[in-house]
């Protein structure tokens, strides 16, 4: 065999191949492990280099492409922007197929919001046409977002391992606003008794108090614990895109003064003579598309606080089995126990 690679698999392959002989069913899995143990980027941890998962490469490369093709024209923006969502939905519906832990999600969010910052700190700002004051505030509502992902990523409560008394199952009731039900199950893969609304979660492997759903995006459950971070953190990112694509496009674009007060961009047809100026460009769209699909996002879970509902129970048609009427809903998930 002559080929430049240590990878036994892809040799066998390779021979079986012109050879005419059927390749075996593991051989793939045994050279992407090949590829996997390769893939490797320096690390200043004195412990060397450091392995990187194809998944955050693949979502690095996805995104710059996707970037640089949208930024060549208007129909190119167009056309990647209206088939972005429907491509990563694909993706998220073939995944939740497979139901395995993977990374790429969790890397396009945090690679995204990196490149978005990045663009506009570095390409934006320097125009110089952005008041101190005005980056001053984006940051702050980026630092509460970021803080809301930490604490949403912290964990969504788990049920205590072993029996559960009658102590805690009170704490339980009262945290993940309960009707008073008596009826207990067990979980067949943790094996410990589980609390009412409380549901194992195949991905992350573990039992989950309240379980809402499981966010791709930033890889964890949604639960009792979490879910008000998680709502906070969509509100700070609906603001952080749509004030940030506005101070991006009123730069790059004929500003127009609205009410006395609110600039709004005017006229933005001279954008895609300069890649610099394309790529800001792009990135508010993109900003703005985040936006829009947070609304959508957050107007759902919105609706089911205050029904008492949670995704979970939704999809099983258990909606407003819990509720308590809107104001006590609102009440008890706001200021409610926090496990
Ligand atoms: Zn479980
Ligand atoms: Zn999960």
């Amino acid at each position: 065999m002559a080929l430049c690679c240590d990878c036994e698999a892809l040799d066998e392959a390779f021979e079986r191949f012109i050879t005419c002989k059927p390749v075996q069913p593991n051989t793939c899995s045994r050279i992407m492990e090949t590829i996997t143990d390769h893939l490797r980027v320096p690390w200043c941890d004195g412990q060397g280099a450091r392995k990187l998962d194809p998944d955050i490469l693949m979502a690095a490369v996805l995104l710059l492409t996707t970037m640089f093709i949208a930024s060549q024209s208007w129909t190119a923006t167009i056309v990647v922007f209206g088939l972005l969502p429907f491509l990563l939905i694909a993706t998220y519906i073939r995944y939740l197929k497979i139901r395995t832990q993977t990374k790429f999600f969790f890397a396009w969010t945090v690679l995204s919001f990196s490149f978005l910052l990045g663009i506009f700190q570095f390409e934006v700002v320097p125009y110089l046409e952005i008041l101190f004051s005005e980056n001053f505030i984006l940051m702050c509502f980026v630092a509460i977002m970021c803080l809301c992902g930490y604490l949403t990523k912290q964990g969504p409560g788990q049920p205590p391992n072993g029996e559960v008394s009658d102590q805690e199952e009170g704490a339980i009731k009262d945290a993940v606003n309960l009707v008073i039900e008596d009826q207990k199950t067990k979980c067949r893969v943790c094996s410990i008794h589980q609390p009412h609304r409380c549901s194992h979660c195949r991905i992350c492997n573990q039992c989950v108090l309240r379980r809402d759903h499981h966010c791709v995006w930033l890889d964890c459950c949604i639960g009792a614990k979490n879910h008000r971070y998680f709502i906070i953190g969509l509100v700070a990112l609906i603001i952080v895109c749509c004030y940030g694509a506005n101070l991006t496009l009123t730069t790059i674009c004929q500003p127009k003064l609205v009410w006395g007060t609110v600039y709004l961009p005017d006229s933005c047809n001279d954008v895609y003579g300069d890649i610099h100026i394309a790529m800001c460009f792009v990135s508010a769209v993109y900003a703005l598309l985040i936006a829009a699909l947070a609304v959508l996002a957050l107007g759902q879970q919105l609706w089911f606080i205050c029904c008492n509902t949670t995704v979970q129970e939704w999809r099983r048609g258990r909606q407003g089995h819990y509720s308590h009427g809107i104001l006590c809903n609102c009440w008890k998930f706001w200021c409610g126990g926090n496990l």
